[in-house]
């Protein structure tokens, strides 16, 4: 059946990244709805007593542990609660979850490039993809656009500016797609309007005004790269050139997203800013569901505000758009020299101010060949990451 024609039928999801902050506002949909939706599995990198609450809290039939080292401490948890769901350990176990015939459904919601392999496998697998994980669509999107596909499945953005998008672009043909132009709204992160970076700490970067989300997308909010990688995804995802696409800095973050078209006309999405709202769109569409997330109230908003981004000040804005136009290899270099960068400076290892010149140092000093399949795309984010870590360790000393 396709998976559109499924309405009304009960979903079974596979929830990638259970335990982070979109896995908790899915689940929070979900709970909302249990004669639509059931959950198949759960997984998580490291937090075995988080996942087994939530396996147990929902019936899932598995969870796992992407940490093998952790396979006993999960099913010690899991006993704790009388839960009954099968444990599985490991990377592979990650795949298997995503391509189960038990689930119609994955959210991939993992954290970084560590999201790519069960992303594609769900992509591949035909499954209905809601897609959260932005490092895995800016790593391999020829390949993912590609599975999806051939597996015959349907793509869902989650991320709230590519979710805009896709509900203004619901009914337009391809050529209209192709030809419209897309403007992605930032609200500028916390440092907006402060000068002095330098001594930025992690609690600093990660008080995001507007949404609460896990560390790393909080830095990237912080730094834009959040921005230049949506750039990337929405590239990727509607078929649009880079020159088509728009950045404007919109602090209320009322509007999530919008297209202008070629007659002028242009579509805006909006709401308050809650990840349920574009979860719930992802989990029904085509039909509308109840998400819990507060509704928009236009007598109290006030005014809302537009500017244009300081790409002298917000430097991974431009090394995003030259790896989206250079193409091959570079958007797998950018992103794992920014995972490495974010990763030391939440560590502090490394300065709010020197995670956009590790990231232009990368893009400058490791230009490899384009990646033709998931293990080249895999390679050159090892190699990224490893070039990328090195740069790190010697300024620190
Ligand atoms: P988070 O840090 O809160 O959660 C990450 C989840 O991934 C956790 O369940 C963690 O256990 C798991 N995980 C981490 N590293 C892993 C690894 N190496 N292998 C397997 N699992 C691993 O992150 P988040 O804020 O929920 O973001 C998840 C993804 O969604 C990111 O790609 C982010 O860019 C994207 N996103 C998040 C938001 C948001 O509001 N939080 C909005 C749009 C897009
Ligand atoms: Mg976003």
């Amino acid at each position: 059946m396709a998976d559109s024609l499924m309405l009304n039928t009960m979903r079974n999801i596979t929830i990638l990244g259970a335990t982070g902050s979109v896995g908790a506002s899915a689940l929070d949909v979900i709970a909302r709805h249990p004669q639509r939706y059931r959950v198949h599995a759960v997984t998580a990198q490291s937090s075995a007593n988080e996942l087994a609450d939530i396996a147990v809290r929902f019936s899932a039939d598995v969870a796992v542990i992407a940490d093998a080292a952790l396979e006993p401490a999960l099913r010690d948890a899991l006993r704790a609660r009388g839960g009954n769901t099968t444990v599985r350990a490991g990377r592979r176990a990650l795949v298997e979850v995503a391509q189960a015939p038990e689930c119609d459904t994955v959210l991939a919601a993992i954290v970084g490039a560590a999201g790519l392999e069960p992303t594609l496998a769900a992509a591949e697998a035909g499954k209905r993809l809601l897609l959260a994980n932005k490092e895995a669509i800016v790593c391999a999107g020829a390949l993912l656009m590609a599975a999806v596909q051939r597996g015959g499945g349907a793509l869902l953005p989650v991320d709230s500016e590519h979710n805009a998008i896709h509900q203004c672009l619901a009914g337009v043909g391809e050529s209209e797609r192709a030809g419209a132009r897309l403007v992605l709204t930032a609200s500028g992160g916390p440092f907006l309007n402060r000068n002095d970076l330098d001594g930025v700490t992690p609690d600093e970067a990660c008080a995001h005004p507007q949404w609460v989300m896990g560390r790393k997308i909080s830095v990237d909010s912080a730094t834009l790269m959040n921005k230049g990688l949506e750039v990337i995804e929405a590239s990727w995802l509607f078929g649009v050139p880079a020159d088509r696409i728009d950045i404007v800095i919109h602090p209320q973050s009322v509007i999530h997203s919008m297209v202008e078209f070629a007659d002028g006309s242009v579509l805006a999405q909006m709401g308050t800013p809650d990840m349920r709202t574009p979860l719930a769109y992802a989990l029904a569409w085509p039909e509308r569901v109840a998400s819990g997330s507060r509704r928009l109230d236009f007598a109290n908003v006030g005014a809302l505000t537009f500017e244009a981004p300081d790409r002298r000040r917000f430097r991974c804005l431009d090394y995003a758009y030259k790896a989206l136009a250079r193409g091959g290899a570079a958007s797998v270099v950018l992103n794992a020299a920014n995972e490495i960068a974010v990763q030391a400076f939440l560590e502090e290892r490394l300065r709010f101010t020197e995670i956009a010149p590790t990231i232009e140092r990368m893009l400058e000093a490791y230009d490899p060949p384009p990646p033709n399949n998931i293990h080249d795309v895999m390679h050159i984010d090892r190699e990224a990451r490893a070039r990328a870590s090195e740069f790190v360790m010697d300024k620190v000393q």
